[in-house]
């Protein structure tokens, strides 16, 4: 009986043969080895058949304006991920290329007798996984380890705001809070090592280099478990408090190992339960963790023009409309906001942190995209710079988060139709003034100047 839940967790994307010489692990989303359901999944079925496992990465050259900053982080972590693997006599392959080839490639090679990948609701993701599915006559699993609750298990449509989900979410979490399991090393090891070049995998990618270097947050799994140590011994009890302040360090800082799969949710999660902290903290920070995070998943899987005008809701478009041709006070353009060249020095200072740090506050990052809808010639155009600057300088970019914040921002996704006003219409306004009430907004300018 498998530890994880098949229904619930696992889907079949594709029936196929099932007798092989190994199970294969596409890793592309969790990019670790503990407490990765979709890793435990194909090692219970590795060890029922008496098959190794063979864990592999397929690193296309470009992905979605990924810069170096975003590789470099990645190709750190899953450098670890190798030598745990095959620590535990799991095999590991970087393929480098196209996805939709070298998938096919490996597995008419390695023959295994079991696909298993992780889920992602981003369309370039799925793309991937159907055109390298199509070709190969295996059966292939999808497991979704990124969410607390399943995505697919938690809502099968579109949720229209928190509420909804929440309740959905609340009734399931018990059930689903649970310590996650360890991998059980199955019982057959792979035998071909094939120590992966790591300086030729870097030198494959074609990612534009931005200049900052980051070196404020180290990449990797047990980067992330002493990050996450940090927090819940300084940072959590205080979080309701903080957050919201960019002057202080009330975040996590998660998001950059949460994106790219370096640590699980779940143990996030478990570890602030078990925690000392005041329940009204616990409570705050897992609204941001579980509803909200699961909340653009949803969102991403179930609006494929996500990062479009047209995924916003009926009543943002038709208000957008209507402001369509309202006077802008500011017009800037993509290069202009981009400069960080804007009137606006609270903006400018957002932007700064955004580029040189790679993760601009939380609360900042409101403000950042309303102010791009108030000074860009059209909804439209405020999309693509805000996706545009988001996914290039954001260490955290290109995920479901990101989108979905800025659907929010600038297409009052997942918000309720707030007093009319120019440009903005219906959709939620925020102001400098609405700023300097919260927080001492001349320490930030001067932090990032
Ligand atoms: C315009 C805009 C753009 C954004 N872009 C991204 C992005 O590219 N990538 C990204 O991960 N998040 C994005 N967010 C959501 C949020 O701002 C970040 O997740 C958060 O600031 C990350 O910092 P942290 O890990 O220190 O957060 P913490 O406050 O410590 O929160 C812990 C975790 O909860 C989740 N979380 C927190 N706030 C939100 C939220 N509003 N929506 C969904 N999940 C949340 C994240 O996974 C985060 O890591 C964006 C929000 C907006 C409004």
């Amino acid at each position: 009986m498998s530890a994880i839940d098949l229904a619930n967790r696992a889907l079949v994307l594709r029936k196929g043969g099932d007798e092989g010489e190994c199970v294969c692990y596409w890793m592309s989303r969790e990019q670790r080895c503990e407490d990765n359901q979709a890793l435990t999944f194909a090692s219970e079925i590795a060890d029922r058949l008496g098959l190794p496992v063979l864990v592999f990465f397929a690193l296309a050259p470009k992905f979605i304006g990924a810069a170096r900053r975003h590789y470099d982080f990645m190709l750190d972590g899953l450098t670890e991920v190798e030598r745990e693997l095959t620590g535990k006599g799991m095999g590991f392959r970087l393929l480098v290329g196209e996805p939709e080839k070298t998938v096919p490639d490996l597995i008419s090679e390695v023959n295994p007798a079991a696909l298993v990948t992780d889920f992602d609701p981003l369309r370039a993701k799925q793309a991937w996984k159907e055109r390298a599915i199509r070709e190969i006559d295996v059966t292939v699993y999808e497991v979704d380890a990124h969410n607390i609750v399943p995505c697919r298990f938690a809502s099968n449509k579109r949720e229209w705001g928190a509420a909804t989900l929440r309740r959905k979410i609340n009734a399931l979490f018990p059930s689903y809070l649970r310590r996650p399991p360890p991998i059980k090393m199955p019982k057959a090891t792979w035998k071909e090592a094939q120590p992966v070049d790591w300086k030729k995998a870097r030198s494959s990618v074609q990612a534009e280099d931005l200049g900052d270097l980051i070196t404020w947050i180290e990449p990797g799994g047990k980067a992330a478990k002493k990050r996450l140590k940090a927090f819940l011994t300084h940072g959590l009890s205080g979080y309701p408090e903080r957050r919201n302040d960019p002057t202080r360090e009330g975040q996590s800082d998660l998001s950059p190992y949460l994106h790219f799969g370096q640590i699980s949710a779940l143990r996030v999660a478990w570890e602030v339960t078990r925690s000392e902290a005041p329940e009204t903290s616990k409570k705050a920070f897992l609204e941001e963790l579980v509803v909200r995070r699961e909340l653009s998943d949803n969102f991403c899987l179930h609006v494929p023009d996500y990062d479009s005008v047209s995924g916003f809701p009926e009543w943002s478009k038709v208000t957008l409309d209507q402001h369509r041709y309202d006077e802008r006070d500011y017009i800037y353009t993509a290069r202009e906001f981009e400069e960080a060249r804007t009137h606006d020095r609270l903006w400018n200072a957002a932007q700064r942190e955004m580029v040189s740090r790679g993760k601009m506050h939380g609360y900042m990052r409101m403000y950042w995209a309303k102010k791009i809808l108030e000074w860009s010639e059209t909804p439209e155009e405020a999309m693509r710079t805000a996706i545009m600057l988001n996914d290039r300088y954001e260490l955290d970019g290109r995920d479901p988060n990101g989108y979905t914040g800025i659907a929010w921002s600038i297409g009052g996704v997942h918000d309720r139709a707030w007093p009319s006003r120019k440009v903005f219409g219906k959709v939620r306004f925020m102001s400098y003034g609405g700023a300097k009430s919260k927080f001492d907004v001349e320490s930030y300018i001067e932090r990032w100047s």
